[in-house]
């Protein structure tokens, strides 16, 4: 395509194979994706998005569309097609009077938390602050602050967005409520996001936060105590275990680094003296290697993560939700997480319940209201380590969730799976009836499938 193409309409930036920053551009989180799209159109609001879509259908175009490049699948970048790239709209409002932020479709999670907690607002979102808004919350979105706040589709509140047709619309209770509904779960089946408003809630600026790490060999025993932790914690805890090494990050005393261990990742979002007590069983059941739970910004401690899955590594996962957290599935985690053989490999487990399991089945296309936990098994190398990695650690995650098979529930977190997960665990992820409702409203809104380059709901 040449460099001095133009699209009616489009005020944006297009960027073509002959642009300097063409490599730059097309790089997605996901280092192992190599993709080389025909045209990167980067929009600068609504009009452009319109814009795009309208050219890519008349050219019949693929279509590929990126909010914060994180999607582990890729699907934020393809072949030869287009990508409409959001990165130049990543505007964030807050209204504290009603306490509502509108988020622009290409902003990241710290954007959002930047701006909020400037008011001592939140809204939940993910737990590193370099994912994309867009994906995260258009496949339901947990987090922290789930547990009391509800996913992030349910701050929903409304969202603009521009269809296969070209069309801008606003999606809300009261405008295309069908839509509205599919749009928070469904992922990015259903138009291009290009606003999204949230509810927020008062939380912070200081919370207690932060990881406490075991060494491996405490694992089972970590976790036999956590299940039981877990099940009887205020909605304020949001937890996440995450077994692997020890990061290497400024805060961790340096003859830990790389050290195989378990932690329990905490963030109590109430007062912090409420806190302080709530977490206080999980400090005193057995002598860490490092606690570094205590008094945080939150917004900070929603970015401490974030250098621990950077940009450009090469990564791939597998994920399931779990039927429950019994000795023999405990076992099966124990024993098989330590088995990778790169230091960064890890896997994460997040414990939903609370306010998420509190909002009907039906009320959105999210399905996983009723799983306690989830897990992800992410194998993880360097850009250079492929001959040593690729092949073992891609294979350590599919038997990892294989061993699994006994104690996983049917559903999985659709933003959790790689893509390599067909068409059947896309179903898995929805349930035969929301996947039925969501192929109905994909009709009528995208009967061409143009958006298709995601984790795919075909039209029904
Ligand atoms: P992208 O790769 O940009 O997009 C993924 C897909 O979303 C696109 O293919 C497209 O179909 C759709 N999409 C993106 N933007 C738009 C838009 N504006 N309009 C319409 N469709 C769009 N998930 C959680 O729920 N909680 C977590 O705590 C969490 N932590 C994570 C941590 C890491 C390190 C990573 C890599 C992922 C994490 N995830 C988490 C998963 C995350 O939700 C998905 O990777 C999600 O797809 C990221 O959104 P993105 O906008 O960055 O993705």
């Amino acid at each position: 395509m040449r460099t001095d193409l133009q699209i009616d309409g489009f005020r944006g930036r297009l960027i073509t194979a002959d642009h300097a920053e063409y490599d730059t551009a097309r790089a997605i989180w996901n280092g192992a994706v190599d993709r080389r799209p025909r045209l990167i159109a980067r929009c600068g609001g609504t009009a452009d998005v319109a814009a795009a879509v309208r050219f890519a259908r008349a050219h019949d175009l693929e279509i590929a569309v990126r909010g914060g490049g994180h999607n582990v699948a890729g699907t934020a970048v393809c072949d030869d097609g287009i990508v409409i790239e959001l990165s130049a709209m990543r505007a964030v409002s807050v209204d504290p009077a009603d306490h509502t932020a509108r988020v622009q479709g290409g902003a990241l999670w710290g954007d959002v938390d930047h701006e909020t907690q400037a008011y001592g607002l939140a809204t939940t979102g993910g737990i590193v602050s370099h994912t994309g808004v867009a994906g995260l919350t258009l496949g339901g979105g947990i987090g922290f602050l789930m547990r009391t706040y509800g996913l992030a589709v349910d701050n929903l509140l409304a969202a603009e967005v521009v269809t296969a047709d070209g069309s801008a619309l606003r999606a809300s209770a009261d405008e295309h409520p069908d839509l509205f509904w599919a749009l928070r779960g469904g992922g990015g089946n259903f138009g291009v996001v290009t606003l999204f408003r949230f509810a927020l809630h008062p939380v912070g600026p200081t919370v207690l936060a932060g990881p406490v790490f075991w060494p491996a060999e405490d694992t089972a025993d970590v976790l036999r105590f956590y299940r039981e932790f877990a099940a009887a914690a205020p909605d304020a805890l949001g937890t996440v275990v995450r077994l692997g090494t020890v990061p290497p990050l400024p805060v961790v005393p340096p003859e830990l680094h790389w050290r195989p261990a378990v932690a329990v990742a905490c963030c109590y979002s109430g007062p912090v003296e409420d806190g302080e007590r709530a977490v206080r069983p999980l400090r005193r059941f057995r002598q860490p290697l490092v606690d570094l739970l205590g008094p945080a910004p939150y917004a900070a401690f929603q970015a401490g993560l974030d250098d621990t899955t950077p940009h450009g590594w090469h990564y791939y996962w597998k994920a399931t939700d779990l039927a429950g957290l019994s000795d023999d599935a405990i076992a099966v985690i124990a024993d098989h997480t330590y088995r990778a053989g790169s230091p960064r490999s890890y896997v994460a487990m997040f414990h939903l319940g609370g306010a998420v399991a509190r909002v009907p089945r039906d009320a959105t296309a999210f399905a996983g209201r009723d799983t306690v936990h989830n897990i992800v098994i992410d194998a993880v190398w360097l850009p250079g380590e492929s001959a040593e990695h690729a092949v073992p650690e891609t294979a350590w995650a599919r038997r990892f969730l294989r061993a699994l098979e006994p104690h996983r529930a049917s559903g999985v977190y659709v933003n959790f799976l790689d893509a390599d997960d067909g068409a059947g665990r896309v179903r898995a992820a929805y349930g035969e009836h929301t996947h039925r409702r969501l192929a109905e409203i994909k009709a009528k809104y995208d009967p061409g499938n143009a958006f298709h380059h995601n984790k795919n709901i075909h039209p029904g």
